[in-house]
């Protein structure tokens, strides 16, 4: 019997002793228990980090959507599988059940077979999060095609680059789309995104705003009417374990974007067991991840990890901050959500307004909450835990990759004790080990280095599609025979992990190596202070000097500025050391971030360097206008 399902701590040391020890039983146990396969694999692991080649369950058939959801239809066919909440709050919400959720996907297969798309082309799926954004991804996936999701709120030349990097047939998208009380010409934008995309045969467009667009004679089309036309019956197209399922462009923090491709069964095995023991999902719970599926924390865990375990998942079409600060507590009340799944980068926005837009809200339901994309400092930590959380509901937080495809490392809720800001220990499966500077493996316990993973895991990325060499190069290349984070993390005396940061972005001070996570979060732990990034700038003695950005909360603002610069110091004295002192502080009212709510560091280096002209790639930035402002006032 595997252990799908890890209740203790006991249990889950267990359970991780035997990932490692014999990780091909451990697998195929599980993939053979908790799924549906129309054949099983004749290998479960073939691997060789050398060239890199991972193959896991070579030789099974199967198809994801079937697992997803024709297996549940039996007996949960009237369940609700997706709960959309529209970002108008007087909007009606919708649940959609499992049998629902099949006719819909099945009719949309069916329109995208009619329009030629066959196994193996890629559509790109440029949607607001809207049901038939889920619908599209599983309705690739039904006949086999490669979904190719790109954000709504990139750029036509986003789009475009995108598109071409992986040529795809078809895009399916909308007139338009909601936020806050804004709505965005999303039809407008993929226009000019096809100007110079030759391989786009056709464009389905969904209705959501009913609004007047160009329609392009014998290349768009409204999708409704299509489907109405069409059976809501489409056969599974069956595929191999190792055929591609997605890909998905990195959210391009650190530079040019990478399509990172995931395959079927290893992909579908991994979030689901994942999505069970990282929510601790049980049958009737109500989960939502407020990530967008553009990213890969929805394709994981709004979409393919949910629906595989027959869970409830909320799919929420709006912002945080529409009609007002309290709109995420608002729907937690009215869903009576279980497990709530956010970003550092919302907890600090909301954790500044007034706590009564939490406060007049049942959160009464919530069990599990959990973090992801970017470390989460101490401060918002015992934010959500206190005010959301009311210290009773376990954070969970998860570090992860779109290369990992799934979560890695995380304390599993009701079972690991948690530490915060320290994502604590690896999932079942995951071998994580530190590295220093000559390569060589780092043992034992408090000490800190460059994290890589031994050994493979069954979602990992198999390449970058179209640039193999470039796959090889950027996670297989810095570690012999290690695949390589391109993250710094340390490791306390019980062995627990925290994420030091990006490696790129680590400051050599006087020969120290330090990371941007642990002196941001004592910055943070200031009452005046909202928010800080640091970075290091050449300095004549020291080799490098840190630079720091902060943004004030309103209590801050008022108060003189270098007393502020002082207590900010001492804090950092206190917490890291006088090696981490800030030689700059510069007050801002913004940090420039990537689209998923990432501080882009890079281009605050630039500016604390001086090489102004030189900022690089700022379109994949939601505020360019703050990037003036800094560079206007930089000391
Ligand atoms: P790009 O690779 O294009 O620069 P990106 O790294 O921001 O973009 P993602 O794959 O979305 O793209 O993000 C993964 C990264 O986010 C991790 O490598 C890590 O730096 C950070 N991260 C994610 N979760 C956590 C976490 N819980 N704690 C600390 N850092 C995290
Ligand atoms: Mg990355």
């Amino acid at each position: 019997m595997s252990n799908y399902s890890i209740k203790h701590l006991e249990e889950y040391y267990q359970v991780y002793r035997k990932s490692i020890r014999d990780p091909e039983n451990f697998w195929s146990e599980i993939a053979e228990e908790h799924f549906m396969w129309h054949k099983k694999w004749d290998n479960v692991l073939r691997w060789d980090f050398s060239k890199p080649e991972i193959k896991w369950f070579e030789g099974a058939k199967l198809n994801i959507t079937e697992n997803c959801i024709d297996r549940h239809l039996a007996t949960k066919g009237d369940k609700t599988a997706i709960l959309f909440e529209p970002n108008n709050p007087n909007e009606d919400a919708q649940h959609i059940t499992y049998k629902r959720l099949h006719e819909r996907v099945n009719q949309l297969a069916n329109v995208l077979k009619d329009h030629g798309i066959k196994k193996g082309d890629r559509v790109c799926i440029y949607l607001p999060m809207i049901p038939e954004l889920a619908i599209s991804l599983l309705a690739c996936a039904r006949i086999g095609a490669i979904h190719s999701v790109v954000f709504a709120g990139f750029s036509s030349n986003a789009l475009s680059t995108r598109i071409n990097d992986s040529d795809c047939k078809m895009v399916i998208t909308a007139d338009g789309s909601y936020r806050g009380s804004k709505t965005i010409d999303l039809k407008g934008i993929v226009d000019v995104a096809l100007e110079d995309c030759p391989s786009i045969k056709n464009v389905l467009v969904v209705n959501r705003i009913n609004s007047k667009i160009e329609m392009k004679e014998g290349r768009d089309q409204w999708l409704q009417p299509l489907l109405d036309k069409a059976s809501k019956e489409c056969k599974a197209e069956i595929m191999d374990a190792e055929d591609p399922l997605f890909i998905l462009y990195t959210s391009g923090s650190t530079g040019k974007p990478k399509g990172m491709v995931h395959t079927t069964a290893g992909y579908m095995v991994y979030t689901a067991y994942t999505f069970k023991n990282v929510f601790q999902y049980r049958e009737n719970d109500v989960y939502w991840c407020t990530a967008d599926i553009g990213w890969i924390t929805g394709h994981s865990y709004i979409v393919y990890g949910p629906l595989a375990n027959g869970a409830t998942t909320v799919m929420f079409e709006g912002i945080p901050s529409y009609p007002d600060f309290g709109r995420f507590w608002e729907i937690i009340a009215k869903h009576k959500i279980n497990q709530f799944y956010t970003a550092p980068t919302a907890i600090r926005a909301l954790a500044k307004q007034n706590i009564d837009f939490a406060e007049k809200h049942d959160l009464s339901s919530i069990k599990v909450l959990g973090s992801v994309g970017e470390p989460i400092n101490e401060e918002a930590w015992h934010w959500y835990n206190d005010i959301i959380g009311k210290k009773k509901s376990p954070i969970v937080d998860t570090w992860w990759q779109t290369e990992t495809g799934g979560i890695m490392i995380t304390p599993l809720p009701y079972v690991t004790p948690t530490k915060p800001t320290y994502a604590t220990l690896p999932f079942p499966g995951i071998q994580p080990t530190l590295m220093d500077e000559n390569g060589q493996e780092i043992k034992g316990n408090q000490v800190d280095g460059r994290l890589c993973i031994k050994f493979p895991w069954p979602s990992m990325a198999r390449t970058i599609w179209g640039n193999h060499q470039r796959y090889k190069d950027t996670y297989f290349t810095a570690f012999k025979d290690k695949y390589f984070t391109g993250d710094g993390a340390l490791r306390d005396e019980v062995g627990y992990y925290r994420i030091t940061g990006r490696v790129d972005d680590v400051i050599i001070v006087s020969g120290h190596n330090l990371g941007t996570a642990p002196i941001e979060d004592a910055i943070n732990e200031h009452p005046a202070v909202a928010e800080s990034a640091i970075v290091g700038f050449p300095h004549d003695i020291k080799g490098n000097a840190l630079y720091g950005y902060v943004i004030l909360k309103e209590t801050g603002e008022s108060r003189d500025h270098n007393n502020l610069r002082n207590e900010i110091n001492q804090n950092i004295t206190e917490h890291v050391g006088p090696i981490a002192k800030l030689d700059k502080i510069q007050f801002t009212k913004g940090l420039p971030k990537t689209r998923s709510g990432k501080i882009m560091r890079r281009i605050l280096r630039k500016i604390a360097s001086r090489e102004m002209d030189s900022l690089g790639d700022t379109s994949t930035l939601v505020n360019p206008e703050v990037v003036e402002d800094i560079k206007n006032n930089v000391i």
